[in-house]
């Protein structure tokens, strides 16, 4: 059968946001004719890569056939976008396809850049190199852990911005309280290695991180970016403020910088600064083409890139398109919101949760979970609760705490 040309709606990218902002869109509007643009057979839920490489999780309780993540009434197109024609209301698809829309909703994520750092890519998954940051390698974390007896484990953050920005030192703190549980601790020199010049960036949640950054013994080294590694000689090079420093190591863990995808970077969608789609923060409505959206990863707004603030603005995002769709102004505001589980040892979480300007957005009251103290139900939270509410509530379309306010009437 023919592909069809037109939608009333061409979402781009089947992740945590595209699902969850279509599911939405269908759960008011059933009859809408909403086209995914979707190239991978898989779906993952990202944030329990960081329970597998902590050996929480098993790998695969992170991966489901998209198939099963995609809303049964809209049109699941298994192709990558190549480039936008936002002037003629068109997407082209990477086999050439021209898609066209009423509403165009973009949510390919953030690009890995892997490359940036000189030597990691061939290396990874091997020479004591891991990433939490690749499904596939989420395990390979976890058995350098249970193998690692004495040396020097060097974890690393790139520069701002990135996904899940607690996420380095979430398996920094995973590994030293699985070799604190060995007894090895004492015989590993673990360095945290930071482009930035803060441990956290909301300071009410710096107190209890530096608690365990005592504990654990780990030698804090802020203003640090890697450059190179060469995985075979177990070296890896940063740039410091004062030259290149190399530093020999027995365990890697490596993030890579994170850019915006290039095909949105190479567009009129851009914004000029980050390459990220162009939207108002508030609204997520696009500065330049008001029937474009923009959410999760790829939208150009200063919030915390987690999989939390896409839950938060799927539903936003639903109502302003809903509005656009009906020649109306957007109708909803997202505060930032955006949240980070920070996994401090196995059973207790500092559950970090906060908006535009670090401002706390806590979900629960204090005397239920303060964010600011590490929580054992935060880890009940993050281990039980989050994983099934990502599966059968965020993509589904039910937005439980996360019902937008609608500020003025469509
Ligand atoms: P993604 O979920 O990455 O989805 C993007 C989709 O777009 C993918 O399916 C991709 O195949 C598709 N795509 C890419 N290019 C194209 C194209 N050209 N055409 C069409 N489709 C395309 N968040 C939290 O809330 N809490 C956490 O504890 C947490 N921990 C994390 C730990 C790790 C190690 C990592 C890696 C992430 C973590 N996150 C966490 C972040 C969270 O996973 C992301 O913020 C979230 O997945 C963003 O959703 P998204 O839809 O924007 O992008």
């Amino acid at each position: 059968m023919a592909r069809r040309l037109h939608h009333d709606v061409v979402v781009i990218g089947g992740g945590s946001a595209g699902i969850a902002t279509a599911s939405s869109m269908l759960k008011r509007r059933p009859s809408l004719d909403i086209a995914i643009v979707e190239p991978s057979e898989d779906h993952f839920y990202q944030p329990g890569w960081t329970m597998a490489g902590g050996g929480v999780f098993k790998a695969p309780v992170t991966k489901r056939p998209m198939a099963s993540v995609m809303p049964t009434r809209a049109t699941w197109v298994r192709e990558a976008a190549a480039s936008f024609q936002p002037e003629s209301n068109q997407v082209t698809l990477g086999d050439g396809t021209a898609l066209t829309y009423d509403v165009l909703i973009v949510a390919p994520g953030i690009r890995l850049a892997w490359e940036k750092i000189e030597g990691l890519e061939q290396t990874l998954g091997k020479n004591g190199v891991t990433s939490n940051y690749r499904y596939d390698l989420a395990p390979y974390t976890w058995e350098l852990v249970r193998n690692l007896k004495s040396g020097r484990a060097i974890f690393h953050q790139p520069p701002m911005p990135i996904k899940c920005a607690g996420a380095p030192q979430k398996a920094m703190y995973l590994s030293c309280d699985a070799w604190m549980e060995r007894g090895v601790l004492n015989d590993i020199d673990v360095e945290f290695h930071n482009a930035g010049g803060v441990l956290f960036g909301v300071k009410e949640y710096v107190p209890a991180l530096m608690d365990y950054v005592k504990k654990y013994g780990i030698d804090l080294r802020l203003n640090r970016t890697m450059v190179a590694v060469d995985g075979p000689a177990r070296r890896a090079t940063f740039e410091t403020e004062t030259g290149e420093d190399t530093v020999e190591f027995d365990m890697l863990h490596a993030v890579p910088p994170q850019v915006a995808p290039q095909f949105v970077a190479d567009s009129p969608l851009a914004n000029a600064e980050s390459g990220f789609v162009d939207i108002d923060k508030f609204t997520l409505q696009h500065v330049r083409y008001s029937n474009v959206f923009g959410v999760g990863d790829a939208g150009s707004m200063p919030n915390a890139k987690t999989a939390a603030a896409a839950r938060k603005q799927a539903p936003i995002v639903a109502v302003n398109a809903l509005a656009v769709l009906d020649g109306q102004q957007p109708v909803a505001d997202y505060d930032g919101y955006g949240s980070c589980p920070l996994t401090v040892e196995r059973g207790r979480i500092v559950l970090a949760e906060f908006g535009y300007d670090g401002k706390l957005l806590p979900s629960f009251p204090k005397w239920v979970i303060d964010g600011t103290r590490p929580a054992k139900l935060s880890w009940l939270l993050k281990s039980e609760a989050l994983p099934w509410i990502y599966w059968n509530g965020m993509l589904k379309g039910h937005e439980w705490l996360v019902t937008p306010q609608i500020k003025r009437a469509a």
